[in-house]
């Protein structure tokens, strides 16, 4: 079932869904779902699959450096597929345009259309590790609102280059990336907000936002998405933080803010144990908050590990 058509049937109640990434290459399914089972007590409609980037690894061969381009997690569909079917539950593929051709795209969706998976969530990814600035692969998107137009013509039945008759078309609920403190590259909130709202005219049918540790963040951002006449559903996301290298790195990597309190909270911890604690503390806060303003659903980004999850969960579903 599409995830919007979950969030109709849900009639105001607010749902439960998280995010998963695919193991390195190498490891057991296993591991995934040993951590997926404790949270299906909270019957999340539906779960995200994460894509990462390719990366170059340099493999050393009679004295030089041979440069190969690898993904270190494949296998979005494949899991998605395997979720599916084990737990009766819808699942997100994440679709990225780096490191994929436009041709590479219409397969994959090909690949969902046949396994039954029916959503769809449209991201342009991030630099590669060696990069300063993203660059659109060669016959692959620049914008993640390209992407989000390939999709939307498959479900009219439009491919890339074949002129045929389409009987069985595709019909994907398509997500897209929202940014309540803005996109990193994005001249300002305005301009990001702009370019959200091309997205959902190209055919995005809901947001599912960055984290964010402040809730009044989000608020303001579905307020200026409206204003921007945006109106589909904006799914909050949400982070527990979870270690002290926290504080650093996720404003450094995803330009966020942290509230003064959460950082205080952190800096008293005499270890990561307290930090977890923490940070499920302030999760299950901003949760409490975010359901009583009554948003579609709670999604939260699992980051493969599901105990402190499962901990803000339980309060809440
Ligand atoms: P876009 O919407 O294309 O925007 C990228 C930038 O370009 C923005 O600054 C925007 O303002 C600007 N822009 C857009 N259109 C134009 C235009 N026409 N002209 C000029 N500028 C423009 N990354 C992964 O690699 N794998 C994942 O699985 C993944 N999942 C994610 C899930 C969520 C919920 C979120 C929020 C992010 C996720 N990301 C993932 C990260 C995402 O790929 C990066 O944030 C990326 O840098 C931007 O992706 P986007 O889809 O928002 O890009």
């Amino acid at each position: 079932m599409k995830v919007t058509d979950h969030i109709k049937n849900a009639n105001g109640k607010t749902l439960f869904s998280f995010e998963i990434i695919p193991p390195k290459k190498g490891k057991n399914i296993q591991d995934l779902y040993n951590n997926i089972d404790p949270l299906m007590e909270f019957n999340p409609p539906f779960i995200d699959v994460t894509t990462s980037r390719e990366e170059y690894i340099y493999i050393e061969k009679e004295g030089l450096l041979d440069r190969k381009i690898t993904r270190m997690r494949p296998g979005t569909v494949g899991i998605c597929a395997a979720i599916k079917h084990k737990y009766n539950v819808d699942t997100v593929p994440h679709v990225l345009c780096g490191g994929f051709t436009k041709e590479e795209t219409e397969y994959l969706l090909v690949d969902c259309h046949y396994l039954g998976i029916e959503n769809v969530m449209a991201l342009r990814g991030d630099a590669m590790s060696h990069q300063k600035y993203f660059e659109a692969s060669k016959g692959g998107h620049q914008f993640a609102k390209d992407l989000v137009s390939q999709i939307q013509n498959l479900n009219c039945g439009k491919y890339l280059h074949d002129v045929i008759e389409a009987d069985d078309k595709s019909d994907f609920c398509i997500g897209v990336a929202g940014y309540p403190e803005k996109h990193i590259e994005a001249p300002s909130l305005q301009t990001d907000l702009k370019r959200l709202k091309q997205k959902v005219d190209a055919g995005a049918d809901y947001v599912v936002t960055q984290m964010f540790f402040d809730n009044k963040k989000y608020f303001d951002f579905v307020e200026e998405a409206k204003k921007e006449g945006i109106n589909v559903p904006i799914i909050p996301g949400i982070k527990p933080l979870a270690v002290n290298r926290h504080l650093q790195l996720l404003p450094q990597v995803f330009k966020i803010d942290l509230p003064e309190d959460l950082i205080k909270a952190v800096e008293n911890c005499k270890n990561n144990k307290e930090v977890r604690q923490v940070g499920v503390e302030w999760a299950i806060q901003q949760s409490k908050e975010l359901k009583a303003e009554n948003v579609p659903v709670l999604h939260y980004y699992s980051m493969g590990k599901s105990d402190n999850v499962k901990a803000i969960a339980s309060q809440l579903f």
